[in-house]
């Protein structure tokens, strides 16, 4: 007991003088306790009143002395003692350091994470956006390409629809027997002519009827007139200019080279000479057959077809040569009109034809002035000659 309360007496100034904490330290009643219960030092300080050194270091040989037993308050335990209060303290506040570290590392972790979460988030909701947008885009592209397609099909369908109609109606309206029929989705039919041995084509395309001309198909370009003349429902009437039309160009060419005197002189020289065919010869040759077959059958004044020529050439040596030729060919027309020049719409008025086949526009104009539906023959000199008239040459 001794010994504990000289302990007790030594422990509050050694405990201050020697370590030199501050007033307000605590130390606790276990190191107090630990510190007075103690009694195993086996040195103490002697040479200074404070040691410094490592932890795990021994202290130096010259501060370690032996002690007096019981002759003052040991140190060492003390200082363990402070060393494990300090451990304490230092271990909690490691933990809790530790655990403010670990807790910030969490946080900063969860932070980054959520930071991250967010921007993949983010990315992916931008990522889904952009594919979306894009895989919208591309839709509506492919959505407006099926329309164009569906719609240029259903265009073309309803064409072709509306065209077979319009062909189907136009039989129907005027009782026609077609046979052949030929849809060429928009290339030229002039290469099927020949084999379906057409024996006139009609078209308002002046190139297709040109390219039938020189594949040796009867053919002219059709004009609407704005004024038509009513036409025998009962008899079709067809009238033909000569030259360039039934016969061929030659005597047109000597009137555009030399002249009208030159020409009549030339029909003077060649009377009895025949004229080549001209690109609508072949057709009064099918018309002629037909009337054939009506005139066997006692039908030649009522026949339902009738044929005209009507020509500006005079009744003299170029009308009789152009006779001859018809005569010799092995055909003929029912009427043959001599006008010696004079204009051919009010004549043409008079015979009221369906159609009237003429080479110069001039005459073609003329006669749609007067309500008869003419057609165009692009062939011979005049073509090149177009505006030089023959309408008043006698011819
Ligand atoms: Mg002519």
């Amino acid at each position: 007991m001794a010994h504990e309360r000289s302990r007790f007496g030594f422990r509050p100034n050694t405990v201050q003088d020697v370590w030199h904490l501050p007033e307000n330290t605590k130390i606790g009643k276990f190191a107090t306790g630990a510190m007075c219960s103690s009694d195993e030092s086996r040195f103490k300080l002697s040479t200074c009143d404070r040691v410094w050194r490592c932890r795990g270091e021994r202290s130096a040989a010259c501060n370690i002395l032996q002690h007096d037993r019981f002759g003052s308050g040991s140190v060492t335990n003390l200082w363990t003692k402070v060393q494990r209060g300090k451990a304490k303290r230092g271990k909690a506040q490691r933990g809790k350091a530790q655990r403010g570290k670990a807790q910030r590392g969490k946080a900063q972790r969860g932070k980054a994470q959520r930071g991250k979460a967010q921007r993949g988030k983010a990315q992916r909701g931008k990522a889904k956006r952009g594919k979306a947008q894009r895989g919208k885009a591309q839709r509506g592209k492919a959505q407006r390409g099926k329309a164009q397609r569906g719609k240029a099909q259903r265009g073309k369908a309803q064409r072709g629809k509306a065209q077979r109609g319009k062909a189907q109606r136009g039989k129907a309206q005027r009782d026609l027997f077609i046979e052949r029929f030929c849809m060429t989705g928009g290339s030229s039919p002039i290469g099927y002519l020949k084999a379906w041995q057409t024996n006139l084509y009609l078209s308002a395309d002046a190139e297709k009827v040109r390219e039938a001309l020189s594949e040796g198909i009867a053919a002219a370009t059709m004009f609407m007139s704005n004024k038509l003349t009513e036409v025998s429902q009962t008899q079709l009437r067809v009238a033909f200019d000569g030259d360039a039309v039934l016969f061929s160009d030659e005597s047109e060419r000597i009137f555009k080279a030399q002249g009208l005197d030159g020409f009549f002189q030339h029909e003077r020289d060649n009377e009895d000479v025949l004229l080549d065919r001209g690109p609508l010869k072949d057709f009064l040759a099918s018309l002629g057959k037909l009337q054939k077959k009506f005139y066997a059958k006692g039908h030649r004044l009522d026949c339902p077809i009738r044929t005209y020529l009507v020509t500006a050439r005079s009744a003299a040596s170029s009308g009789i040569r152009a006779l001859k030729t018809l005569r010799a060919w092995g055909l003929e027309t029912d009427e043959a009109l001599f006008l010696a020049g004079a204009p051919k719409g009010p004549m043409l008025e008079k015979i009221r034809p369906h159609i009237y086949f003429d080479d110069q526009m001039f005459h073609v104009e003329g006669a749609a002035e007067m309500g008869t539906v003419a057609a165009h023959v692009p062939y011979g000199i005049a073509q090149k000659h177009p505006h030089k008239k023959s309408l008043n040459t006698g011819k």
